[in-house]
């Protein structure tokens, strides 16, 4: 990773959004330019660092892959950012003609005009409704996995309760082989103009028709399963890819498995949040495992080699290392987990791995034979 962010807040990898928030005011304040002892630099830092972990698909993207690849997500690599990615989708398009269906048609135009228009009114105390179906809600789930999936990678299959697009209507909400009949409320231009007044004179507005959402034409007939919506309550099914030496606590992104959008609108996120469980022999510190290992003293002083079991279910012959201090570990370069940034975007690069630290545990025994002490005595009197 270029910029380590979490180090940056001062803030481990699993931090919740809250944590993140709290450790980047304190940051923000202290750093402060304008403060006496501020630092420019650092506290551009501190605000870059926030800008990505504060941002759930950003944070996704930076756990994965070490960086951001924009900020609107667009031009992600994997095809996952997607049109709506990171901005909050409303009836009117922005002008860049990335919205589709019902939401945009007619209103491409207005762009930030209507924008403008809303913060005045809102301004004022008068809100504007701005009426379009609405975009389906992101989920968080925690997928829980094993020491041993996260050296080797592993696909999981998540199932999971949320709002799937109704069968009956395949999601529309109505049914188009029905036809459609002109809406009463706009008389079928799909807008309504509407005069205001205020103090600054007169302005005349143009919002997208409520009863129709700026489409003109109503269905002359609704889902009655889904209420007209074309979402239900039901179950959904995703698989997952999770990289080899992801970190606990560390989000992975699954564009459009959450919520169903209302009428075809856009659907939400998945995020999931991957939590380790904890392992009975090894311990992870970063890429790092950590083993303990009893070992019998009298093998230590013959110089016999012990028996490691490693993450990949193997088990590997280790020296104890001539004049070895026994409270240091044995340190074996390539032992330990796979590192996160070794397994690029665009594949994995092969041998890049944490190291494995052996903690030894002396074993003495606990009663002597009258022939053992006297061996031992010999012993010390030889060195
Ligand atoms: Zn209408
Ligand atoms: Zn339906």
């Amino acid at each position: 990773m270029s910029k380590d962010y979490y180090h940056i807040l001062g803030v481990s990898r699993d931090a919740q959004e809250d944590d993140i928030k709290k450790a980047y005011r304190k940051l923000a304040h202290q750093h402060h330019p304008d403060k006496k002892g501020g630092d420019e630099k650092k506290f551009k830092e501190i605000n870059e660092a926030y800008q990505v972990l504060s941002n759930k698909e950003k944070r996704a993207q930076y756990d994965r892959f070490g960086r951001v690849f924009s900020a609107g997500g667009g031009d992600s690599p994997f095809g996952q950012g997607g049109p709506f990615s990171g901005r909050d989708f409303g009836g009117f398009s922005a002008g860049d003609g990335s919205a589709s269906g019902w939401d945009s048609r007619n209103f491409e135009d207005m762009g930030n005009i209507g924008d403008i228009f809303d913060a005045f009114f809102e301004g004022m105390g008068v809100r504007q409704k701005r009426k379009s179906y609405t975009r389906g809600s992101d989920l968080e789930l925690v997928q829980e996995i094993t020491l041993e999936e996260v050296f080797a990678g592993v696909h999981k299959e998540i199932k999971y309760k949320t709002l799937i697009a109704c069968q009956k209507c395949s999601g529309l909400g109505y049914f188009p082989n029905e036809g459609f009949k002109n809406c009463l409320m706009c008389g079928g231009q799909g807008e309504i103009r509407e005069s205001r007044s205020t103090i600054f004179g007169s302005f005349s507005q143009i919002r997208a028709c409520g009863q129709c959402k700026g489409v003109g034409q109503l269905p002359n007939k609704t889902c009655g399963a889904c209420s007209g919506l074309g979402r239900v309550t039901g179950e959904n099914k995703v698989g997952v890819d999770i990289v080899a030496g992801v970190h606990d606590g560390q989000l992975i992104k699954i564009p459009k498995a959450g919520e169903k959008g209302e009428r075809g609108a856009a659907a939400g996120d998945l995020y999931l949040r991957v939590k380790i469980k904890p392992h009975p022999v090894f311990k992870r510190l970063e890429d790092d495992l950590i083993v303990q290992k009893e070992v019998n003293l009298i093998d230590v002083l013959l110089d016999k080699k012990i028996k490691i079991a490693t993450i990949d279910g193997k088990e590997i012959d280790v020296e104890i290392p001539k004049g070895f201090n026994l409270k240091d570990k044995i340190i074996i370069v390539g032992g330990g987990m796979p590192r996160l940034g070794s397994y690029g975007p665009f594949g994995m690069v092969q041998g890049k791995r944490g190291r494995l630290l052996v903690e030894l545990e002396i074993k003495t025994p606990k009663k002597l034979s009258e022939k053992a002490k006297k061996l031992l005595e010999q012993l010390k009197e030889e060195s």
